[in-house]
């Protein structure tokens, strides 16, 4: 366990003591690993994704259709000057802490709201 701890403190300063080294091997790293890392950002994405669809109900909110695929997860009351979350793992968080802020539309539900509110 000590020895742990020392090597770990043994890292931490050899890190501070080559910045830039750091940076370089660690960027060196993600270029040689590059597939392995965009597999996994793709599959926690697409789970974010998933885990989304199934707080807010699988189908859209409009007309009921329940294609995955063309659902769209929409801010009922529009942005109201907030940054739209990108990532889907930031997105569910929000989504949980504030239902009835968001709800599912299909892309042509969607649609036909920016269109109508555009209008008004
Ligand atoms: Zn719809």
């Amino acid at each position: 366990m000590i020895d742990k701890q020392k090597a770990r403190e043994r890292g931490r300063r050899w890190r501070e003591a080559n910045r830039g080294r750091d940076r370089e091997l660690k960027r060196n790293y993600y270029h040689r690993n590059r597939e392995k890392f965009l597999a996994k950002f793709r599959k926690e994405h697409f789970d974010s994704r998933m885990k989304l669809l199934d707080v807010l109900g699988e189908e859209c909110s409009g007309c009921g259709f329940s294609d995955k695929r063309v659902l769209q997860v929409d801010h009922v009351n529009g942005l109201a000057g907030e940054k739209r979350l990108k990532k889907p793992s930031k997105l569910l968080l929000d989504v949980k802490n504030n239902p009835g802020k968001y709800q599912l539309l299909c892309a042509n539900c969607n649609w036909l709201k920016y269109l109508d509110d555009k209008q008004q």
